[in-house]
């Protein structure tokens, strides 16, 4: 994708729509405009996934706990939607068995009855009690005290960042023209002004319709086209931290309910490591980069000690943190309880889509652009890049990475000269992936490649500074970038890592 070519295009034509966000909310609904063949553009002001997007639990579930709060509709629509993307990107959305340990099973028996029942699961897939002995095989570290069994069920998991740049790259392939680093700057009678921070240029772009989908951002949005709209939203943060693999493995996910410190665990293996999340709190600090604090982190590894005593986690154990923010309907009580259900609201020529999940961003979408055309969503027959088979010819680990993580594409990656050579040992990514990475998905700085397109930020021991200078060339020669550019996006990087590091 032409980044250059784009933004003349913006410049240029009208369009009937014009997206503002480019998290997966913003890319669904660009991928279903076009496809119902309107004229669309998405503008990101900075990079695509940079914000809740790419700091979620990366899972595509039904939402076993939403059945607990009765809210029957969310459980059948996310699984509906868990269905059609399990189809839609076979290599990227994978089915993973989840362990529930109880103490008595009657109380969950019936939720997941009902829960295979509303996803029409397989039988393969249907929940089933597990005993003791097969919890033991499978999560060794797994506690026993007070714990009577574990039932098994099935959700599927997702590299979010990647979900993105896949509903991007289709939308792009059906007409919609998509920019990075160009935010709405405010309306003017025929449309927006949107400002290109890398050039420092601003300019006007034609629309009939704008669809705001800037997630925790979307008031600030609103209240440029007016300034006494109340507010949607409230914000909540969410912690995670990421766990050397060979401290805690788990074959598959675990999922407990409620620690004694009164929260939601999941831990999942994630990246050839191991994901804990996630806590869940009111939060009113800045919306750029929200950190994971000292607290958050003990809360987590409290809630690992508690559920998995013997695996001996310790603060050293901990690769990386990062902390994401829920856009929530503004509601009162705890943020835990607030509806996940996503909100649309049309304002003149605005339309607001927030809330909703990574799960549902194609349902919801299909509901933004219903609003726009009568044309029917066909969203559902799509598929991106969609493949069953990894490349040949590669060392298996890293033929199953670029697979999972490009899907058909990775074929293209595997076909070019020095298709194996590797960025490190740790990993499997290859420098193949990173040139493919820095033609085809628009990076603009070293942070692009390394906390998103790839997510070495989180999974590498040293979060890729050990390779951020030969990166950085390739990106410099591909952008023309002047030395002091080259040094600024290394300096710039350097310092984002911080917020993935415990010290
Ligand atoms: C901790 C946590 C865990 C989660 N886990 C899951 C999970 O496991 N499964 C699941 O289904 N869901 C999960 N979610 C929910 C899911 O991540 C979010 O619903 C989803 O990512 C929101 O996407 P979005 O596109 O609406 O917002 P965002 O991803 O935040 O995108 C909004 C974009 O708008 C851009 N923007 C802002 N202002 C402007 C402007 N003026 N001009 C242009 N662009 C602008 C921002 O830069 C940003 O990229 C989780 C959320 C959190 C916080």
């Amino acid at each position: 994708v032409n980044r250059q070519r784009a933004l003349e295009l913006l410049r240029r034509q009208p369009f009937e729509v014009l997206v503002i966000g480019g998290g997966i909310t913003g890319a669904g609904v660009a991928l279903d405009a076009a496809s119902r063949g309107l004229r669309v553009a998405l503008i990101e002001k900075s990079d695509f996934a940079s914000g809740t997007s790419s700091r979620s639990s990366k899972l595509i579930h039904g939402g076993l706990r939403y059945l607990k709060q009765l809210r029957f509709g969310l459980t059948l629509e996310s699984v509906r939607e868990r269905e059609t993307l399990l189809r839609m990107a076979p290599h990227l959305v994978r089915p993973v068995r989840i362990l529930l340990p109880y103490r008595r099973p009657l109380a969950y028996k019936a939720a997941l009855s009902l829960y295979d029942a509303i996803a029409g699961s397989p039988a393969a897939r249907r929940h089933r009690r597990i005993e003791r002995d097969e919890i033991r095989r499978l999560v060794p570290h797994l506690r026993t005290a007070g714990v009577g069994g574990a039932f098994q069920y099935f959700d599927a998991t997702v590299d979010d960042c990647r979900l993105v740049m896949h509903v991007l790259r289709k939308a792009t392939q059906l007409g919609a023209v998509v920019v990075n680093y160009a935010g709405f700057a405010s309306f003017t009678s025929e449309g927006v002004q949107v400002t290109d921070s890398i050039a420092n240029e601003s300019f006007a772009v034609r629309c009939t319709t704008a669809v705001n989908a800037t997630g925790v951002w979307s008031d600030a949005v609103r209240q440029k086209l007016d300034d006494g709209a109340p507010s949607l939203l409230r914000t909540s943060k969410g912690a995670h931290i990421v766990i050397d693999a060979a401290k805690l493995r788990v074959d598959g996910a675990v999922t407990i309910p409620r620690t004694s410190r009164g929260h939601y665990l999941f831990v999942a293996p994630w990246e050839g490591r191991t994901i804990v999340g996630t806590t869940d709190t009111a939060y009113e600090g800045s919306l750029e980069r929200p950190l994971a604090t000292r607290e958050d982190i003990s809360t987590l590894l409290d809630g690992v000690a508690e559920w998995f005593p013997s695996a001996g986690v310790t603060p050293s154990d901990v690769v990386a943190v990062y902390a994401g923010l829920r856009p929530l309907a503004a509601s009162a009580g705890a943020t835990s309880a607030a509806s996940r259900e996503e909100f649309i609201e049309r304002r003149g020529r605005l339309i607001t889509v927030a809330g909703g999940k990574l799960t549902t961003f194609r349902h919801m979408a299909k509901r933004v652009v219903d609003r726009l055309t009568s044309a029917p969503c066909e969203t559902h027959r799509l598929t991106l890049d969609a493949s069953e088979e990894p490349p040949r010819g590669l060392e298996p680990a890293v033929a199953a990475h670029l697979h999972r993580a490009f899907g058909s594409q990775a074929h293209i990656i595997a076909e070019s000269a020095g298709a194996g050579a590797l960025l490190d040992e740790e990993q499997p990514h290859t420098w193949a992936e990173i040139d493919y990475i820095v033609r085809h998905e628009m990076p603009m700085t070293v942070a692009d490649i390394l906390a998103r397109r790839t997510r070495i930020a989180l999974s590498a021991h040293d979060h890729g500074r050990s390779v951020v200078e030969a990166v950085a060339d390739r990106l410099s020669e591909h952008l023309g970038w002047t030395p002091a550019q080259r040094q600024s996006s290394i300096g710039q990087y350097l310092e984002e890592v911080l917020e993935y590091s415990t010290n």
